[in-house]
């Protein structure tokens, strides 16, 4: 009996899909590889949902506490009592009343634990948010994974504001450094307050303005100060952001946000141990002495506070 072998060439298409598309290194949504400007294959879209499933099956989307991805901050919210007030936040409360009343209605409170990533680069806001306390940082990161801080946002500022502008889409690693409450909107209601509020529209561009001003003094300070003084500066405006002379931050988001190896962190947050200004045990950071602080950081630290008063 003759072979059939139009039937068995459409057996191992499927391998061949997954064999060619695994040879390119650009990324099909959802995690499977595809040439860039392609359109996948019948049986290429199979290979990707079936590797899904089994990716899924088998745990591959099950977030590791490393270095890798961590849970968004849509994964687990934590609700909290009424005492939070969107007014903590410094720029709904620069809001005229009208305007402030466009969000006001659609406003939710929520709290978010340290390590939570609310975006990767290339994500789309489905929220923004205002931060009442605690701090945000926003990561560049490479292709081999290494990320680096660029900015942080506190509760002078807005994390996704540019959604106003109908531009969703994250540019940066978005991570809870410091544990935040917050409140929160959706994209959408966001735009459309923006549509009807100059005030609304006028807070996503200034914020934006901030937040390029600081990606520019930390591009300097990352490639001209040495890291303890970066770790001072860093330190510094973490206290500031939660008035406390204690923050709590695992070695590995220490070294994380300074773009250094985490063997660094514990040299670093030694010598500044031993100088005085502050005890290093287990992850939390106690400020003994701030001036001997202000005497280590570099220029840095002034120059973002002084941009910060300028353009609030
Ligand atoms: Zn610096």
């Amino acid at each position: 009996m003759a072979v059939p072998i139009a039937r068995v060439f459409r057996l191992l298409c499927p391998l061949a899909d997954i064999f060619t598309l695994a040879q390119h290194p650009f990324r099909w949504p959802g995690g499977f590889r595809a040439k860039r400007g392609s359109a996948p294959t019948r049986h290429g879209r199979f290979a990707y949902e079936f590797t899904s499933r089994v990716e899924r099956a088998l745990g591959a989307y099950a977030h590791p506490p490393a270095e890798s991805a961590r849970p968004t901050g849509q994964d687990n919210p934590l609700p909290l009592s009424n005492s939070v007030r969107p007014l903590d936040n410094k720029l709904l409360a620069s809001l005229p009343r009208d305007d402030f009343e466009l969000l006001a209605p659609v406003l939710t409170a929520l709290s978010l634990a340290q390590g939570i990533v609310l975006a990767e680069p290339g994500d789309e806001f489905d929220h923004v948010y205002f931060p009442h306390s605690g701090m945000l940082s926003l990561l560049a990161v490479m292709k081999d994974g290494k990320a680096i801080e660029t900015a942080t946002v506190g509760r002078e500022g807005i994390v996704g504001g540019m959604a106003g502008l109908g531009l969703y889409k994250s540019l940066v690693r978005v991570v809870v450094q410091l544990p935040i409450t917050a409140s929160r909107i959706s994209a959408s209601h966001f735009r459309k307050a923006a549509d009807k509020s100059d005030a609304v529209r006028n807070l996503c561009i200034n914020f934006n303005e901030v937040l390029l001003s600081q990606a520019r003094v930390t591009a300097a300070c990352n490639a001209m100060h040495l890291t303890e003084a970066r770790f001072c500066r860093w330190l510094l405006r973490s206290a500031d952001r939660t008035a406390s002379n204690t923050v709590t931050l695992t070695q590995e988001l220490l070294a994380e946000m300074l773009g250094v190896r985490r063997t660094s962190v514990t040299e670093v947050a030694s010598r500044i141990q031993g100088a005085g200004a502050i005890s290093y045990s287990r992850g939390v950071i106690k400020i003994l002495d701030r001036s001997a602080l202000e005497s280590l950081v570099c220029e840095c630290y002034q120059t973002l506070l002084n941009q910060q008063a300028e353009l609030a």
